[in-house]
């Protein structure tokens, strides 16, 4: 397969300075699908002085329209290599093509989602006059100015990367910052197909957007978090990396900006109708349970726990796995063989802490190649297991039972994670009171879905700090600065 291997600095699509590459494999055949650049310490400085230079030296900060015609080249160039990058983030990423075709979240949709920004950046107020004030005899008028925030280091993880990527490096750019993008090595070409693209369609300057990939997950990292000459760390991944992050970004007293993990409540309240909701429970597979906003803690009713447990039965049976060709299938394979290990020694803790296996649990039978793991649903699982308190990243469903709403509302918010929740009811009005009382993100309630370019998301509690997408996302990337005019009498 054809992809770009190359790190992309100072306007330059440029090998490793040690010449070293390594491979991306395709986690769903455990094939080498090729090579790419492996960054060290000396690429990694070049990448930050390049973004310095450009944010201290050329216009791109306030040039705005300048910048919307860049990023209107940006978007014309990812539609036309559409073709390719679906291709190529499929087989990185191990999600079947049903994931990233039309209506999926890894490839069209998030190029789609580039109309918001675009959209935004024309209308947006980047000066307001607040009035006049006096203090001391002294009258000022005063403007409140927005401007971008400087050199941004966008660190992001492997499960969804382009979408990732582009909800975190768009907004930045188009606010007027500087990017240097560090992936996941498991998916550096979802990373170095947009140094191409800028390359080859963009007239953005040399400097402006940087791409850096390396196998370490953490060397290159760390120097882009800890750097004086970095702004600001907008990072999406796990809660434990960032901790340890915003504690590495304090000692310049630089700003985060975190998407962190999850473990979200779906709650079927008493009066749902289970044969149309516990639908949404297959969501566990989507992408094999790689997802920060996937419900992986059902709660249900306990007086209707006969009846979910049969239609758990039915419903898992209709998923299909195993095809990477397959235009229906939404589930594919964990990342890596580590992934795999780590999934499955969850599931082993469930059953050491009483949880009741259902259905799953192990490497399925019918597939030789591939980091493959059966969907999986755990009954009696109480709220206080492991599995029901740290985020597994894999198809792994708890169920458990509660004693009345105010139950549900207190087992959904007895979470160190507050990304996401579902509520279920027959009535909307009620389902909605639920919603509100969640401390979470974002809520669907019967079955609506928040996901879009103009829905901010992000988490409470050890989800994160800030919101992604929406005029939010936008304004994550902006400074604010107050300037007094004396007014002379
Ligand atoms: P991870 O935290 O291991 O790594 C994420 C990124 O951080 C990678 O690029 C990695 O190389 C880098 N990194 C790792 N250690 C670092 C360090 N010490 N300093 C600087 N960078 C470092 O996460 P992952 O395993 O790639 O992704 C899965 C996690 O991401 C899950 O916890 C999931 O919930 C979370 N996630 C959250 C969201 C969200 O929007 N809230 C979205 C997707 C994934």
């Amino acid at each position: 397969m054809q992809a770009e291997s190359r790190l992309f600095i100072n306007g330059k699509l440029v090998a490793a300075a040690s010449g070293k590459t390594y491979p991306n494999l395709d986690p769903a055949t455990e094939e080498v699908l090729g090579e790419v650049a492996d960054a060290g310490l000396e690429d990694m400085d070049q990448a930050i002085a390049a973004a310095r230079r450009a944010f201290d030296e050329t216009d791109w900060a306030t040039n705005h329209a300048f910048r919307l015609k860049c990023l209107q080249q940006l978007k014309a160039g990812l539609v036309a290599e559409m073709g390719s990058l679906k291709e190529q983030i499929a087989t990185e990423t191990g999600s079947p093509l049903g994931i990233c075709g039309a209506g999926g979240p890894q490839c069209e949709v998030p190029i789609s989602f580039l109309d918001f920004t675009l959209e935004t950046l024309p209308k947006f107020e980047w000066s307001r006059d607040i009035g006049l004030s006096t203090m001391m005899g002294i009258q000022s008028r005063r403007l409140v100015e927005k401007e971008a925030i400087g050199v941004v280091a966008c660190i992001t993880p492997w499960n969804v990367p382009l979408q990732i990527n582009l909800a975190k490096c768009v907004p930045a750019l188009a606010a007027g910052c500087t990017v240097v993008l560090k992936p996941a090595p498991d998916t550096p070409w979802s990373a170095t197909a947009l140094g191409r693209i800028v390359s080859e369609y963009t007239d953005i300057p040399a400097g402006v957007f940087n791409v850096v990939t390396s196998e370490d997950p953490v060397t290159t990292g760390e120097a882009l978090v800890r750097d004086p000459r970095v702004d600001m760390v907008s990072f999406t991944g796990s809660t434990g990396v960032g901790k340890r992050i915003m504690a590495m970004a304090s000692e310049t007293v630089k700003k985060v900006f975190l998407e962190l993990g999850g473990k979200s409540a779906n709650i079927m309240l008493d009066d749902a109708n289970l044969e149309q909701s516990l639908l949404s429970a297959l969501s566990v597979c989507f992408h094999a349970g790689q997802g920060c906003a996937i419900p992986t803690r059902l709660l249900i009713p306990r007086e209707r726990q006969a009846e979910v447990e049969a239609l758990l039965k039915t419903y898992f049976g209709f998923i299909e796995y195993g095809d990477p060709s397959s235009e229906t299938q939404i589930m594919g394979s964990l990342i890596n063989a580590r992934q795999r290990q780590r999934v499955l020694a969850y599931i082993e803790k469930g059953k050491q802490e009483g949880a009741r296996l259902l259905l799953g649990g192990g490497v399925p039978a019918h597939l030789d190649k591939g980091f493959y793991v059966e969907p999986t649903v755990f009954m009696d699982v109480s709220n206080d297991m492991t599995i029901a308190r740290e985020e597994i990243f894999g198809p792994v469903l708890a169920v458990i039972a509660y004693d009345g709403e105010e139950d549900a509302i207190r087992i959904a918010n007895d979470s160190d994670y507050g990304l996401s929740a579902g509520v279920w009811s027959a009535s909307e009005e009620r389902a909605l009171a639920v919603a509100r009382r969640l401390r979470t993100g974002t809520v669907n309630v019967n079955g609506g879905n928040f996901y879009g370019a103009d829905a901010p998301f992000g988490g409470y509690k050890q989800s994160g700090l800030g919101r992604e997408m929406g005029r939010e996302g936008f304004e994550e990337y902006l400074e604010t600065k107050t300037i007094a005019l004396a007014v002379s009498s």
